[in-house]
Parts: structure tokens; sequence; C-alpha cells
């Protein structure tokens, strides 16, 4: 009998964790990580929860790499119930709940999962094949109008696609390179500490990417601050 409410105590402690934030997040990425597998040596390489210093002000948090012969795969896993609006160009998504009685704003998790791809890239060098996915775990894609975002089966599908070769060196040599710079030692609280400070420095026009200055710029669909070291750097943000 002891055993049986042991049982059922946990269980309701573990129904009540899967329903915080920090839950969702956790099982999200557990279903991303049985898609993409674990690392097997000469096969694929994975890193899950790969922290970066680019410099004493700015870290960077990844859910996932993956590295196989057909690329390096930068995921971004979102967990969110309900209907998710959003395209390429919007600065924040909408997240609707409840029939349209509340709603939520994120931020456009494909400027969030470009950044990283930028850091990787400059990392390992350019010459490597480097593709951004944003992952909706629960499926809610079907208002989303932006490439690069996929449910689970797509990301199953993008991750077999056979468009570049990468040789074993080259996966190997990738892996190597991004184990080195992983940081497990920065913590969440100082991740978050370190976005807020770029989003004050965003607000001043300077690049919360590479740190150079935004500028105005004229494009085909109006004027936008554009960064200076484009098109190394190609962050962008509405006037
Ligand atoms: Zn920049």
């Amino acid at each position: 009998m002891p055993f049986l409410i042991a049982f059922v105590l946990i269980g309701a402690i573990a129904l009540a964790f899967l329903r915080t934030p920090r839950g969702r997040g956790w099982l999200g990425e557990l279903r991303v990580k049985l898609v993409i597998g674990k690392t097997k040596p000469d096969v694929r390489y994975v890193i899950n929860d790969l922290r970066i210093r680019v410099n004493e002000e700015k870290t960077v948090q990844i859910d996932h790499v993956l590295i196989n012969p057909n690329g390096i795969f930068v995921i971004e896993t979102k967990n969110y119930s309900g209907i998710i609006y959003g395209t390429e160009s919007q600065h924040e998504w909408t997240q609707v709940l409840k029939y349209g009685r509340v709603k939520n704003k994120l931020y456009n998790p494909i400027k969030q999962n470009k950044s990283h791809v930028y850091h990787i890239t400059n990392l390992i060098g350019g010459s490597f094949p480097v593709i951004s996915a944003v992952v909706f775990v629960q499926g809610n894609t079907k208002c989303i109008r932006a490439s690069n975002v996929y449910n689970l089966r797509g990301l199953k599908r993008l991750i077999g696609k056979k468009e570049y070769h990468l040789s074993l060196d080259q996966m190997k040599s990738v892996y190597t390179r991004l184990t080195e710079v992983n940081d497990s030692s920065i913590k969440n609280s100082e991740h978050i500490k370190n976005i807020r400070k770029l989003k004050s420095r965003t607000a001043k026009n300077i690049c919360p990417r590479c740190g150079k200055k935004l500028v105005l710029r004229k494009g085909k669909n109006g004027s936008f601050m554009g960064c200076e070291g484009f098109p190394a750097c190609r962050f962008t943000k509405n006037v």
C-alpha cells in the first residue's frame, strides 16, 4: 500500500512538472532527441544544449546540433500548444490559446536561430553547410508562413535529405571544435541577463549579433535598420 501511495505521488509530481514552462521545454527537447538520436561515432554526432561564450557580454544557447553526412543542423525546439501565427519577417509571433481568448507573443524563432547559425558558422568556418531548423514538437505549424519551420516528421525528413555530403573527417573536425567551445558553466540566469542587455543595446542601434552599428537601409519592402557588417552579418530590425 505505501508503495502505491508513493507511486501515485511521484506520478502527480511528474505531471505537475510537465505542465511548467521548464517541464514543457524538457519534454519538447526529449522528443527532438528521439528523432535525431545520440552520437554514434562515424555515423552522426549530436550536441544537446550547446552553450558558447562569444565575449564577456554575449552568450549563446543552442538546443541541439546534429552533424551527419547530410550537413550540420542547428535546431531550436519549441513546445508550444495552441495555434501559432507568424511570418518570416515579423519580429514577434503570436500563440493563440482557448479559442482566441488568450494571446501570447514570442520572439520570432527564425531570427533567434539565424543568430545561432551565424555564431556556429563563425566558429567552424564558412565552407560547411549549416542548416537552420525550428521545430514545433506539437506540430502546430499550419499558420506559420516561413521556411525552415518543421514538425517532428518534417525534421526527420530534413536530416535525411542528401543535399550535401560531409566526409567523416569533416564531421569529426566540426564536432571536436564545437565540443571544445561548449561551456556548460554558463548558467541560465547569466544567459537571460545577457539577452536583456543585448535588447537594450539593439534599442540603441548596436547590432546584438556582432557589435557593429545598425544603419538605415532601403529594401524592396521599405526602410529598415541593417548591420554595418553586412553581408557577414545579416541582422536587421524594423524602423
Ligand atoms: Zn551585426
